[in-house]
């Protein structure tokens, strides 16, 4: 581990000292405290050693992911103890409830458009991400995002930008400026250089559509069986500081469509026989794409689900995989 994080963990240890400490000196006889001291203790004294994260069990090393979230871990995922396993277990199966509760209603219909989901976490949790929020003026605004990393830490900040978000809406930002906002507050926040590939766009009802797109596979808009890509308008969410965005505007007609996926449909590998062989790629869902005119938003999704599950055969894809539509029908 770099010197860097094992000063922050020292750091976060020094505090949880400081609040134990207080604390016994107005329950001196509190067990649970003694006990919790202890492990504070042993932790720093690893340190100082060049011993901490290191499985005690084992002697291999702990998850780092692991020791940012509680720098109490000692035991690598493998070593843990039945008990240990099934609590784990637990808070993962509330942690994914949390994430479902997340998600908007699917197949809506506002102000003229249409909006279809799909959302499938290759695990019990998933660092992707999707919304539709209708706002006071009759325009929608739809996201989709895509965390770094996997496993829980992924899912807790997954959670977090989506408050973010829902907050940052509130002020009646334009979206670029929302992003920006977005952006900072998302790398201040992180302590785990973690960022988010991201959409937000705005649907209005009159056809118009502002979308900004922080490092994420370009949306694909389908107009008339034909199919273009809506390029980047600037970095992934809470890589930098600094970062500016960039606003794309289009006008889509009665029966266009949007569609926004996460790189978990694209960039699935098949295997068979022990053989991997290429991803299902863009190109393949251009091709589906051009198919599907004019039709609902739940069955563009169901056509390409369908060919997604063809291609893969046997195979179960290793990332979480979403796509969003949004398509104009009035
Ligand atoms: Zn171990």
């Amino acid at each position: 581990m770099e010197s860097l994080q094992v000063n922050s963990l020292r750091d976060q240890l020094n505090v949880r000292k400081e609040r134990l400490n207080n604390a016994l000196d107005q329950r001196p006889d509190d067990s649970n405290l003694v006990g919790l001291l202890k492990q504070v203790d042993n932790a720093l004294n690893k340190i100082d050693h060049g011993t901490y994260g290191i499985c005690e069990v084992c002697h291999d090393a702990v998850e780092e992911e692991r020791l940012f979230i509680d720098p109490l871990v000692s035991v690598c995922l493998g070593c843990l103890d039945d008990a240990q396993r099934h609590a784990l277990e637990s808070d993962l199966e509330f942690a994914a409830k949390i994430q479902r509760n997340l998600l908007p209603k699917n197949n809506q219909s506002i102000s003229g458009w249409d909006f279809g989901y799909h959302y499938n976490p290759a695990g019990p949790v998933s660092g992707d991400f999707t919304d539709i929020i209708p706002l006071n003026d009759d325009s929608v605004i739809f996201i989709i995002g895509d965390v770094s990393g996997k496993g829980i830490s992924a899912s807790l900040m997954m959670s977090h930008l989506h408050g973010l978000i829902h907050s940052l809406l509130s002020f009646g930002l334009p979206l670029n400026e929302i992003m920006k906002k977005a952006s900072r507050l998302f790398n201040e926040s992180t302590i785990y250089s973690n960022y988010a590939t991201m959409v937000i766009g705005k649907a209005y009802p009159d056809g118009i559509v502002e979308i900004a797109v922080a490092g994420h596979n370009p949306p694909l808009l389908v107009s008339n069986g034909s199919v273009q890509r809506i390029q980047a308008t600037g970095m992934p969410v809470g890589l930098f500081a600094d970062a500016e965005y960039g606003v794309n505007k289009f006008f889509l007609k009665k029966d266009d469509a949007i569609l926004l996926y996460t790189d978990g449909l694209t960039e699935s590998i098949k295997e068979s026989g022990g053989i991997r062989s290429g991803e299902y790629g863009e190109q393949r869902v251009v091709e589906q794409l051009a198919k599907v005119n004019g039709t609902a938003p739940k069955f563009i999704i169901d056509e390409l689900m369908k060919d997604h599950k063809t291609w893969l055969k046997d195979s179960r894809p290793a990332d979480d995989v979403t796509v969003l539509v949004v398509k104009r029908t009035a």
